[in-house]
């Protein structure tokens, strides 16, 4: 599969909060020696930086200083052997865990709203993209960032079946969560980036839609593969 004669495809994978769309978006682009990119985990890396800089309080970001801020911050990935994952640095720092906090996660649909944000991050991964082999999953991989990717998946699951999923991750980790807070939080960001007028979150027309509420990991990577399998069979 991962035959380096065989042509390489973009596969995008959009979809709702905590879906999984990165933990299975990793292990398909381990399998076919393809790039991952978390694009969610850019847009959290910019929501850390306005947070430490007091760009944003209380999900008010201060738009007048924005702007100009913007241009200092630089994302970058680097792969960590002991995890195997690509680690995202801001300015140089890895912020892998700190991006994941609930403060960023409560505040990044408003950031990620923001037009020059969004400019910023979708140029970046445009250029991730440019000589394709890559799995990039977010909200606007299929729409936006690569609305010629030759394979697009739009993940879904009901939303508390995704919330006892995060809480019980967050739970494993020794951190102090309340099952509520979860729940709001994701229900909260989907409607959020469902109704933003910047690429709001939506199926594209060509994506196959993978409700994964019942399903296994397992499960949904050999479904994702299969369809992987057809697209190459097609374009190769
Ligand atoms: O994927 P993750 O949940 O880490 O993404 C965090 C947030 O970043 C999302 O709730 C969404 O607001 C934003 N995002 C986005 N476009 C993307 C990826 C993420 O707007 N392509």
């Amino acid at each position: 599969m991962s035959d380096s004669n065989e042509k390489k495809i973009i596969i995008a994978i959009d979809g709702y909060s905590s879906c999984g769309k990165s933990t299975v978006a990793k292990e398909i682009a381990k399998k076919l020696n393809y790039v991952f990119i978390d694009s969610g985990a850019m847009y959290r890396a910019v929501t850390l930086f306005c947070l430490r800089n007091g760009l944003v309080a209380g999900g008010t970001v201060n738009l007048t200083k924005l702007p100009e801020k913007l241009e200092s911050v630089h994302i970058t990935f680097a792969f960590n052997p002991a995890t195997a994952h690509n680690d995202i640095f801001l300015n140089g720092e890895n912020v892998e865990t700190e991006i994941r906090q609930l403060a960023v996660a409560q505040n990044v649909s408003q950031i990620a709203a923001i037009a020059d944000v969004r400019r910023l991050m979708v140029a970046q991964q445009q250029e991730m993209g440019r000589t394709k082999g890559i799995v990039m999953d977010g909200r606007d991989i299929g729409t936006v960032v690569f609305p010629e990717a030759e394979l697009k998946i739009f993940m879904t699951a009901d939303a508390k079946i995704r919330a006892q999923r995060r809480y019980d991750e967050m739970i494993a980790k020794n951190e102090k969560v309340d099952f509520q807070e979860i729940l709001k939080n994701i229900t909260d960001r989907d409607r959020f980036d469902e109704t933003r007028d910047e690429s709001p979150l939506r199926r594209a027309e060509d994506a196959i839609v993978l409700d994964n509420s019942h399903m296994t990991r397992e499960e949904q990577f050999e479904w994702i593969l299969g369809k992987v399998e057809e697209k190459i069979k097609k374009h190769g």
